[in-house]
């Protein structure tokens, strides 16, 4: 349980071999709309991470839990995380800024994640190989898949519920220990997950957590050669390190994207395409890995669309995530939303015009709309991951396939077409980990396989992909 201050302030400090340890040092959370210290938590040593890591160690080789055993416990867990949704719902509304509506939606989906994995635990299977070269007539051989053993688990802010339960759930579904790092700007949910897992019967030792900073408790994690893999979510220069660092240990990595979605003049219906890429351009203030960035729109209907996106945008309600009605809340600090205004301002002095919002105050970036968007600015460039999207002219769907796939990031792409040829064209010729025909790039089941190409990211995530990655398959081959 959490340790309170003099002042009432909850402390979180590691959470290791089932306790939670008192930190000799901490780091401030605060409240992204107010500003307020809202709790703190432990900015770990090394000794600490080594402890850790020592513990999830040792819980592996010496504790195991049955398939049906991990499956009861994640279902456990499942039922108390659905009692406790408005409470938890409230902690990712303070600490990462999020508005009320979107984190009970995070909150939702976190529990399917966990139900999935918890199905998961039952269904983890090798195949028959057969072996029909000659020489092996006496001989048959079959896989088996056996956990990896130490996973070192790092979150990113935007989606801490969702995205570290995706790494949780598939590692202990898989027969797991686990080391968790999380956002320390958003730690307290990660916190609250693992006295939920508690409570539901996990032993001590399977799920430990260190907090603090990145460069420190991240960075011992990534020294210590008996995790034997890590599952990273967060952005491509932390990802490179990690892979650079962790020599030929495994990693999966989850990274940005600066998502395209090409509307085409035969979009089904313009505007839900208008109203769904405005909208998932903004959600969590456009701090999704596959928020709607780069907007490319047929000639024909570019007008009309981006009158569409300027009536959807000016809609929305902009200010407090608390309030049940807001639909954009602050970004996760003033330093990024001045990141992203003085990217706004850099497109504009290159020949950008804003049509919608632009301003900002504070954290919250007002949603902003540009067109005459080049592809060397940044906005367009890069990712932006800040409520801004570009809408772009494009003729021919070649030159918006060309357009999309012109990037070094590939997660996922969406496009509007009522035009068999042009869908499966679009599968085929859009480089992407996920092709979204007629929904948005930002579209994500939680069941299905989700990874990026190019340097967006290595590995899947989603539980049954999760599970494959985090267990190792052997083979047994038996002399008859
Ligand atoms: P970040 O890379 O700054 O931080 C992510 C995590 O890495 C944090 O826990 C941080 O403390 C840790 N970290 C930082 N330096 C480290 C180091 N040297 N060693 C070990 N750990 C270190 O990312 P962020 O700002 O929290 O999240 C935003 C990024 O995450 C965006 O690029 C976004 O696209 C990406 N993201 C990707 C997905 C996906 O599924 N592909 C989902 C959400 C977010």
């Amino acid at each position: 349980m959490e340790i309170k201050t003099e002042k009432q302030i909850a402390t979180y400090g590691n959470y290791i071999n089932g306790e939670w340890h008192e930190p000799a040092q901490t780091l401030a959370v605060f409240n992204k709309y107010t500003g307020e210290e809202f709790a703190r938590i432990a900015r770990a040593t090394k000794e600490e991470v080594t402890s850790a890591i020592t513990n999830a160690h040792e819980t592996f080789q010496t504790k195991k839990l049955s398939p049906y055993e991990r499956y009861e416990i994640l279902m456990r867990a499942a039922e108390i995380f659905k009692e406790r949704r408005e409470e938890l719902a409230l902690i990712i509304v303070r600490e990462v800024g999020k508005v009320l509506k979107d984190a009970r939606g995070e909150i939702d989906r976190g529990i399917q994640t966990l139900i999935a994995s918890a199905e998961e635990a039952k269904r983890i299977a090798g195949t028959g190989v057969p072996l029909g070269q000659p020489g092996n007539e006496n001989k048959m051989a079959f896989t088996v898949r056996v956990p990896v053993g130490v996973i070192g688990a790092i979150t990113p802010f935007n989606f801490p519920f969702n995205l570290t339960l995706h790494k949780i759930g598939p590692a202990i579904a898989a027969g797991n220990t686990v080391v968790l790092k999380p956002a320390e700007v958003t730690p307290v949910i990660a916190c609250k997950i693992a006295e939920v897992l508690t409570e539901a019967g996990l032993p001590a030792g399977f799920l430990n957590i260190v907090n603090g900073l990145g460069q420190e408790a991240g960075q011992y994690l990534l020294e210590d050669d008996r995790i034997a893999m890590y599952t990273f979510t967060g952005s491509a220069g932390v990802g490179r390190h990690i892979k650079s660092a962790t020599g030929i240990r495994r990693v999966t990595l989850e990274l940005g994207n600066n998502s395209p979605n090409i509307v085409h003049r035969d979009a089904p219906d313009l505007d839900r395409a208008a109203e769904l890429c405005v909208t998932r351009g903004y959600i969590n203030a456009g701090q999704a890995c596959i928020s709607v960035q780069r907007i490319y729109v047929h000639r024909d209907i570019f007008d009309a669309f981006v009158e569409k996106a300027i009536k959807v945008a000016g809609s929305l309600r902009v200010g407090n995530p608390e309030d049940e009605t807001t639909d954009v809340g602050p970004m996760i600090s003033e330093k990024e939303a001045k990141r992203a205004e003085s990217w706004i301002q850099e497109a504009v002095e290159q020949g950008a015009k804003v049509v919608f919002g632009g301003t900002r105050e504070g954290a919250i970036l007002q949603p902003t709309i540009l067109v005459d968007a080049t592809p060397d600015m940044k906005v367009v460039c890069q990712e932006v991951f800040a409520p801004v999207v570009s809408i772009i002219p494009f003729d021919d769907i070649q030159e918006a396939f060309d357009h999309a796939n012109n990037s070094e990031l590939a997660l996922q792409v969406g496009v509007f077409t009522s035009n068999i040829q042009i869908a499966m064209q679009a599968a085929h010729e859009l480089h992407f980990g996920g092709v979204i025909i007629n929904d948005v790039s930002s579209y994500r089941a939680d069941v299905m396989p989700y990874g990026g190409l190019k340097n967006s990211g290595i590995g899947k995530e989603g539980p049954h992909y999760a599970v494959q990655e985090m267990t190792e398959e052997k083979i047994v081959v038996i002399n008859l």
